[in-house]
């Protein structure tokens, strides 16, 4: 295999020369990859990704917006979102700071009603435990679906991550969510549950991998959809 990287000053194109039988070009957390067979001229792989040069821009543009998106925000203005529905936050002062969600609003009380970084600080701090209660019941749940396969429960961490929904670390038996994730409707959600829990048995996202989750949840593709539209619009 070997790997070049071609870049026309704005996108950058990694080539992969590999054994494989077609060129095919896709891409991944940002990055455009274009891996072509032995055989290929290397100027014909050029003249190919000059013609797709539209979608490539496209693409990336694309997905950088997404990630950009990730590294977001709570909430915007008076209104939050969270797990795919729309609340609108009502500020109280009172003696302790609290955040109570009631009915189709969220109660965030202050001591202070004018300390703005106050209210990011509570606000943060609730999103965050809400986060890792709501994905540490979704395992629990899954890890009872997938009982046959005998998991061990693994750790599970939250945190803000600028590109990725999830990740899995196998050899510690950690998985780490995004906390914005908790923005998305929780069949969404559920969908990075079980891909997470997958890579904890399949660490690459190869057919294996991908039988696995469509086993257990065959509108797994619906549910990443639903993933990227939900975050995409609030
Ligand atoms: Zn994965």
């Amino acid at each position: 295999m070997t790997v070049e990287i071609l870049s026309d000053g704005c996108t950058e194109v990694l080539m992969i020369r590999k054994r494989v039988k077609n060129i095919n070009l896709r891409v991944s957390k940002g990055r455009v990859i274009c891996t072509f067979p032995y055989g290929v001229d290397k100027k014909y792989v050029r003249d190919f990704l000059e013609r797709k040069s539209d979608w490539i821009k496209l693409v990336s543009e694309k997905q950088k917006s997404q990630n950009n998106y990730l590294m977001g925000y709570i909430r915007k203005d008076d209104k939050l979102q969270l797990l795919g529905s729309l609340y609108t936050i009502i500020e109280r002062q009172e003696k302790n700071n609290t955040v109570k969600i009631v009915g189709d609003t969220i109660v965030l009380s202050v001591k202070d009603l004018k300390d703005e970084e106050l209210k990011d600080r509570v606000l943060s701090k609730w999103w965050k435990e809400l986060a890792y209660i709501t994905f540490d019941s979704l395992i629990d749940k899954w890890l009872i679906t997938l009982n046959e396969y005998n998991f061990v429960k693994p750790y599970i961490g939250v945190r803000k991550m600028k590109s990725r929904w999830g990740s899995c670390n196998k050899t510690k038996g950690r998985i780490t969510f995004n906390e914005y994730l908790l923005k998305a409707e929780v069949r969404a959600v559920e969908y990075v549950v079980l891909h997470e829990l997958a890579h904890l048995k399949i660490r690459a996202h190869d057919k294996a991998f991908y039988t696995l989750i469509e086993k257990f949840m065959p509108d797994y593709k619906v549910r990443k959809k639903a993933l990227m539209n939900d975050l995409l619009q609030g």
